[in-house]
């Protein structure tokens, strides 16, 4: 007798349990699709405890044939293709057949369904034990139930989190979904358990306008303000909405994308989205973005990720230029002003904060916590070494104010610096002439620092090992999907190598997605190694620290590279504050 068997069904069930449900937000969106693949009008969602004890989604859609109930459960059954070709052009959410078999294995879940010419029925199927079919008076269309998600494999229950913290991404991919169909109605409720009666947390009309939708979603002060866009090359295009630069968030919880009805996640189309903004955004802070494509089934494989939240684009660097320039002109076309004018005195604007659009649990913290406080602040920037060798020389009397400006007397007015930007501009012309020069210099680390990525992300450090060590990083493999780090650019400071690289390897995805050459991934390094090691808005500087950034804004002054990113200072000038004063 060999050793190698073939596996019975229900561990191949439980296999695929691994991957397609992981918590309860996977349910949610499993169960979301299959309503929106029937064609509902309405689609109501309620869970206990985060999802963990129940989560139930009843649609009002074409419902399933009583005979077909066990098949529906069965894995690799499905309504959605025949043949491997329909796989080139999938025109439903789901196509793997796989969802109800795998969470049928790892709870107790009931269907209860009726097509609109036939009888209701009912299946349940516990741990993996699919019952019979039996009689339901139920109404036309179809409930799911899925009770004590993980109750009969404590392994995986002990890895979800709190009740709380389950039912923040279950209703993440509620809103996702929803935002990606306004034109089904949706409601979400919630209970803590299944004593209590609970609370609806949305409740969403059918629209047809996208804005409407998101508006509902998250407030009619985010709804009036988003700035539509619009843009088609042609074969691919893309429609949605985008905050205002001063509606900008400290995270990007707001940054929404979709193609053909699916949520999907991107780093290179987020990163598009980036440059559009450059200049009209402090660093760190993000935009709101609600983005949604449209290409032929065949220029997009949806087939790549077991919980679908990834696709592949067959020309990944079109929607990349189709986001920078959609955004771009949009914001060229005017009504985008950037919040770095100089104050008019006369018309001062009114600054209108929104808040930060929380549609879950409000966070206890301000945006601005995001940036550390003094005491929290690391030991000091590299440019301080810079500033020990020289004599203090400066002339001019220059004080930070707000943590996060510098103001200087200049020759014919007032100079306020940014300090994080102008520190940024100053790391990266160091580096940039050091690098030109071959003379940068490196500090090996004396503790290796290790780093666990995805695949994507190792795939990109193999690609691009080259690159990253013209600019100080060397990164070796450590086996599996952990590498290391052994050094990083003197420049960088205290500056952790593991952040650097992160940020590192975010840029060079997208550049390179974007078909930038060789000069282009070392200049994105160098530029994403200057961001991260900067002193950041929000950290207080000592007095010398402050003199050495004036003295040294000579050099950017001086550089003959095009300014590169949002400015970093403004001036008043003296004319100009006569007049304000009415001096003139
Ligand atoms: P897939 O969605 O990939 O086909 P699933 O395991 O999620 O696989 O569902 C299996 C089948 O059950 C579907 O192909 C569909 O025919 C049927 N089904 C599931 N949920 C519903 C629903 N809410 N309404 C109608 N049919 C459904
Ligand atoms: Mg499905």
């Amino acid at each position: 007798m060999g050793r190698i068997h073939q596996l019975p069904m229900s561990v191949v069930n439980r296999i695929a349990a691994g991957e397609v449900v992981e918590r309860p937000a996977s349910v949610v969106k499993e169960l979301l699709e299959n309503a929106l693949d029937a064609a509902p009008a309405r689609i109501d969602v309620a869970l206990e405890q985060g999802g963990i004890g129940l989560v139930r989604v009843v649609d009002d859609g074409g419902g399933i044939e009583a005979a077909d109930l066990p098949l529906a459960v069965t894995a690799h059954a499905t309504s959605k293709l025949r043949v491997a070709e329909d796989l080139e052009r999938i025109g439903t959410l789901g196509f793997r057949g796989e969802a109800l078999a795998s969470i049928g294995e790892v709870s107790r879940l009931v269907i209860r369904s009726r097509i609109p010419d036939g009888t209701g029925a009912t299946i349940t199927v516990d741990g993996g034990n699919v019952g019979d079919v039996m009689p339901d008076g139920c109404a036309v269309g179809t409930t799911v139930e899925v009770h004590q998600l993980f109750g009969n494999v404590p392994a995986r229950r002990a890895f979800l989190r709190a009740a709380q913290t389950e039912w923040s991404h279950a209703s993440d991919a509620f809103v996702r979904t929803a935002l990606a169909h306004p034109g089904v109605a949706l409601s979400l409720s919630h209970s803590s358990s299944s004593a209590d009666k609970g609370r609806r947390v949305h409740d969403l009309p059918a629209t047809d306008a996208w804005r409407t939708r998101i508006a509902d979603l998250f407030g009619p002060a985010l709804g009036d303000r988003l700035i539509e866009v619009e843009a088609d090359d042609g074969e691919v295009s893309v429609h949605g909405f985008v905050g205002r630069p001063e509606d900008d968030m400290a995270s990007t919880r707001l940054q929404y994308l979709f193609v053909g009805g699916r949520p999907f996640r991107d780093r290179s189309i987020l990163h598009a989205v980036q440059e559009a903004y450059r200049g009209l955004l402090l660093s760190g802070r993000q935009p709101i973005v609600f983005l949604s494509f449209d290409l032929p089934p065949e220029a997009v494989d949806v087939n790549v990720h077991p919980a679908k939240m990834e696709v592949r684009f067959r020309e990944p660097s079109r929607l990349y230029r189709l986001v920078l320039a959609s955004l771009r002109s949009r914001f060229l076309a005017g009504n985008v002003t950037t919040r770095l004018e100089p104050p008019r005195i006369d018309a001062a604007p009114i600054q209108v904060r929104i808040p930060e659009f929380e549609p879950f649990t409000p966070r206890a913290t301000s945006p601005e916590s995001a940036l550390s406080s003094p005491s929290e602040r690391g030991p000091s920037p590299a440019w301080e070494r810079d500033e020990q060798r020289q004599e203090s020389v400066v002339d001019e009397r220059a004080v930070q104010m707000h943590d996060r400006y510098i103001v200087v007397e200049s020759g014919d007015g007032i100079e306020v610096i940014d300090q994080h930007a102008l520190h940024e501009r100053l790391l990266y012309e160091k580096l940039k002439a050091s690098v030109a020069a071959g003379g940068l210099e490196v500090q090996p680390l004396l503790v290796p620092e290790r780093l666990d990525l995805d695949p994507v992300a190792l795939e990109l450090i193999g690609e691009h090992a080259g690159t990253l060590e013209q600019a100080g990083m060397r990164v070796e493999p450590f086996g599996g999907s952990t590498v290391i780090v052994t050094s990083k650019p003197a420049l960088a400071g205290d500056t952790p190598a593991s952040e650097l690289v992160r940020e590192v390897l975010d840029r060079l995805a997208a550049t390179s997605a974007a078909g930038g050459g060789a000069g282009m991934l070392v200049d994105e390094v160098l530029h994403g190694l200057a961001c991260r090691a900067a002193i950041k808005a929000g950290n207080r500087l000592s007095q010398a620290e402050v003199d050495a950034l004036v003295r040294d804004r000579r050099i950017v002054q001086e550089s003959h590279h095009c300014p590169h990113g949002r400015p970093t200072s403004l001036t008043l000038s003296r004319q100009e504050l006569d007049r304000q004063f009415r001096r003139t």
